[in-house]
């Protein structure tokens, strides 16, 4: 071991003596990033295609998302809710006008928020009750945040089990399916849930006709519909939401509640619960409530990722080097790439989605094991050409490192 692996190994383990053991051993000590590069406390350097979970939207440090902060913190850092600042109000009518922008007549919108995507669909969730009725609908394989409210809604039994009994209602029906929500909702059924891509399953894009017929059955029942954007939201997939991206739906749809946060604010703790029409007027004052959320220093960051996503074409770029990623990691040890835009699913021909992580790690990239078989791609939406070059000449050769189909590889 060299002195240099020494400083990562020594926090490594003050970390572990430290901090709840519920993420597991880190993979590695970070110091500094800029861009889509990260460099570790031993002065590795990466290139970041995660992006802190689909987070850090204008890759670390971006100059505009650094004056915000700085700009806003230096003059009005907060103030809690019983007060109003201008970048909160400018912030709720910016996302109320991108979310209705594509509507014949918009909508009225009204926004809550939170400091994280659990909290938005928390939020969210306390909203549906506001109708009268308590039965929701989710969907198997859907993620939607760890608090005990968020995690009723979410399917994995590893993360359910130990902390139930967990409320009540959740019925689970599969994904992508229009004939199973058909099937499950009625009259008794409060609100429709769904991820418009389920990201923590891995990159799962349902049929272009699901997101429109979730609305039409929701509707059919006086039920609510309610997309989960906190992964897909604010870019990721090449639209401002995965439910406007004409590839992922076949006709418009227009939800009721839109939960957002993870690029939100680029890295920024934030969270917003949007809602349409009457849906967000159901909340009588008292109803919710947060210390930090909507606080100006979170607004003002949103702001200024929201502008730069405009101003340097941002939704055109994640789409056309969506396009160049996921051509360019075709390979037979991959059996299907899925995703839209910058979130990207890579199905492997074994489970070896671990070793990829680690291999990849090795050749100076950081990429996620989603599921033991599915390798996520979600980097910064501004990833050099350049990066996308090193990263599709390295892939082979991580595959290679990996062991990926070792067994079954043509000479
Ligand atoms: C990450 C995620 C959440 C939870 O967000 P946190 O900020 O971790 O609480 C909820 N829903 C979806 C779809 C997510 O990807």
């Amino acid at each position: 071991m060299s002195a240099a692996t020494e400083a990562g190994g020594a926090w490594t383990e003050r970390y572990a003596a430290s901090l709840m053991n519920v993420f597991g051993p880190p993979k590695l000590v970070l110091a500094r990033g800029r861009g889509a590069r990260v460099w570790d406390v031993d002065g590795r350097e990466y290139v970041d295609l995660l992006a802190g979970i689909a987070v850090n939207a204008l890759g670390h440090a971006h100059p505009r998302l650094v004056a915000a902060v700085t700009e806003q913190l230096s003059t009005l850092g907060h103030v809690s809710n019983f007060f109003a600042t201008e970048p909160q109000v400018r912030l709720a009518e910016r996302l109320g006008a991108l979310l209705t922008a594509p509507m014949a007549e918009p909508l009225e919108t009204r926004v809550f928020f939170t400091n994280s995507g659990a909290e938005a669909n928390e939020a969210a969730f306390k909203l549906t009750r506001r109708t009268g009725r308590t039965k929701v609908v989710v969907t198997e394989g859907g993620f939607h945040g760890r608090t005990m409210g968020a995690l009723a809604l979410t399917s994995k039994q590893a993360y359910r089990e130990p902390f139930e009994p967990l409320p009540g209602d959740v019925v689970f029906v599969p994904y992508g399916d229009a004939a199973a929500l058909e099937a499950a909702v009625d009259g008794a059924t409060a609100a429709v849930l769904v991820e418009p891509v389920q990201g923590e399953a891995g990159v799962v894009v349902p049929p272009a006709g699901y997101l429109p017929a979730a609305q039409r059955i929701a509707h059919d029942h006086g039920a609510l519909l309610w997309l989960d954007e906190v992964q897909t939201g604010v870019g990721r997939t090449g639209a401002w939401f995965a439910h406007q991206h004409p590839d992922l739906v076949d006709a418009p749809v227009t939800p009721d509640v839109v939960t957002l946060a993870k690029g939100l604010a680029g890295g920024v703790p934030i969270g917003a619960c949007i809602a349409t029409g009457g849906t967000g007027k159901l909340f009588d004052p008292g109803n919710h409530g947060t210390t930090f959320g909507g606080n100006p220093v979170a607004a003002a960051a949103a702001l200024a990722v929201l502008d730069t996503i405009e101003d340097d074409g941002l939704l055109a770029r994640a789409a056309t080097t969506g396009r160049r990623l996921t051509d360019g990691v075709a390979d037979p040890r991959v059996t299907e790439v899925r995703g839209s835009g910058l979130l990207i699913g890579i199905d492997l021909v074994e489970p070896k989605a671990a070793e990829v992580v680690a291999a990849a790690q090795d050749a100076g990239f950081i990429v996620n094991a989603a599921t033991p078989e599915r390798v996520r791609l979600a980097p910064p939406l501004v990833l050099a050409d350049a990066d996308v070059t090193a990263f599709l000449d390295a892939w082979p050769g991580i595959l290679d490192a990996a062991g990926v189909g070792a067994g079954e590889r043509p000479a």
